[in-house]
């Protein structure tokens, strides 16, 4: 049993996924995909990046070594003190980790003499969250890898310091205090160590990141073969709860008289009538196989018509295209774009859409998601740019997901995210691979090469088929 930082990641996302690692059939896993093996490829290229800035600095580099070769060399170089190792291995027992840097530090001492060595993880992201220019938290995933680290090197070398470090996305340093996180660390490394030993195996928990995942139709049998509450959407992590109550299949959740969970020996933590009986809904709707829409929705009327889609790209917190289709509501429409054809164009596109808002003063704006609006206002915020069209814009929105498929309507599926319900009303995208996650990996392909005009491509007819998807999704609800 080898326990990774790996794992410590992992149970952030989903503990199941940490059991599969350790004890899963290896000819179940599937490929890995584009976009991991994107976010692989750029956190490498960090690294490199971040190492070129050392300058004349010499550090040791064991990045071609094995695990074993480079956890015996790691040791030899730690007691003979150098400076710097970039991908060392440290270990102790069945704990073995890899930090990005180990950094000699000499303001107190360890086993190994007067100084002491620090682990430091170079990330392609930030650590801190920001609200208003304030920090919020440290991310937990990024601070379980560096506290890891700290747990060998305590055994190690007996002797950690208080505060830790990583190297974000800018080649900033960023210190947490790990002291915020060790309660929730410990819970979680306790159950990391059941789940990799094989004494607890979690279950599968179906949600719209799975698809990522090498382990996905894996799960999804699984999921299916127990009917699992999981195949309902909206109910992701509470299904622990449902199935302490008794509740473990979707025909349970259908065959549920609600007024029994509503009393104290069934209540379900935060869930309340009107909760259960749309999951009840759902349930039946999953085992009828047939979407319903409910009476009661208003759609704007008499407004120009603008169906509208944000590209972003998380891993480089860039906003990358604003993608519109006009309709005039008689089936003419046209669709047009503001694209940043580099990272530096993002200031320059947003004030170009800025404008184009401003004069649109009398459409509506349909999305499918509440990613535009919270993106508009990052990007308000990053380049300053007028509040009052902000304001006119959000009073112009109406958001296809939440007001309307979430509230309006329940579908067999357990995601009611764009593609999965324009495919069940007959919608298809032109490209044979479309989602927003390749969506950034086609244009990181273009930043890489900018003579492959193609990815652009690919990129604003996956936008443009999104945009006409709400079409369908909008027509469909009229239908009815
Ligand atoms: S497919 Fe989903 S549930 Fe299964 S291991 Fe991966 S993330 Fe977890």
């Amino acid at each position: 049993m080898r326990i990774t930082a790996q794992d410590l990641y992992n149970y952030t996302k989903c503990k199941h996924r940490v059991y599969l690692d350790a004890n899963g059939d290896p000819a179940q896993r599937g490929e890995v995909s584009a976009f991991i093996q994107m976010l692989w490829e750029m956190g490498l290229q960090t690294e490199t990046e971040y190492l070129r800035t050392l300058g004349d600095l010499e550090f040791e580099n064991l990045e071609t070594l094995s695990i074993d070769q480079a956890a015996a060399r790691t040791v030899d170089l730690m007691k003979q003190g150098v400076a710097l190792i970039y991908q060392g291995v440290i270990q102790s027992d069945d704990l073995i980790g890899r930090p990005d840097l180990l950094l000699k530090r000499t303001d107190a001492g360890s086993n190994f003499g007067g100084y002491y060595y620090e682990p430091i993880d170079i990330k392609a992201g930030r650590g801190w969250q920001l609200r208003n220019g304030k920090r919020t938290k440290f991310k937990t995933h990024y601070a379980f890898q560096v506290i890891f680290y700290r747990t060998i090197l305590a055994e190690l070398q007996g002797y950690v310091p208080p505060v830790a470090h990583i190297i974000n996305v800018d080649k900033e340093i960023e210190e947490f205090d790990p002291a915020d996180f060790a309660t929730e660390f410990d819970a979680a490394f306790n159950e990391v160590k059941q789940l990799v030993g094989g004494q607890d195996a979690s279950e599968p928990v179906l949600c719209s990141t799975c698809h990522q995942c090498a382990w996905y139709r894996k799960c999804r049998r699984w999921v299916e073969r127990n009917q699992d509450p999981t195949l309902l959407f909206f109910v992701g992590q509470n299904k622990f709860q449902l199935k302490q109550v008794g509740l473990r299949t979707v025909a349970d959740i259908a065959g549920m008289d609600v007024s029994k969970y509503l009393k104290p020996a069934n209540k379900i933590p935060r869930m309340g009538k009107t909760n259960l009986s749309r999951m009840k809904q759902r349930a039946e709707v999953v085992l009828s196989g047939e979407p319903i829409v409910h009476h009661g929705f208003e759609l704007p009327t008499g407004k120009f018509e603008i169906y509208f889609d944000i590209e972003d790209d998380p891993t480089r917190d860039l906003t990358y295209l604003y993608g519109m289709i006009e309709a005039d509501g008689h089936g003419d429409w046209r669709y047009h774009y503001f694209l940043a054809e580099s990272p530096d164009d993002e200031e320059k596109t947003v004030r170009e859409f800025w404008d184009y808002v401003s004069q649109a003063s009398d459409a509506v704006f349909y999305v499918y998601s509440s990613k535009e609006r919270s993106s508009l206002r990052r990007l308000m915020e990053r380049y300053g740019l007028d509040p009052t069209v902000y304001d006119q814009y959000v009073g112009c929105e109406y958001d296809l997901y939440t007001d309307l498929v979430v509230k309006y309507s329940d579908w067999p599926s357990y995601t009611y995210g764009i593609k999965s319900i324009a495919k069940q009303i007959g919608f298809s995208w032109r490209d044979p691979d479309p989602s927003g996650a390749n969506s950034i990996v086609w244009y990181n392909e273009y930043l890489q090469a900018p003579s492959r005009k193609d990815r652009l491509q690919r990129i604003l007819e996956y936008n443009e088929d999104d945009c006409r998807a709400m079409i369908a999704i909008k027509e469909y609800f009229e239908r009815q």
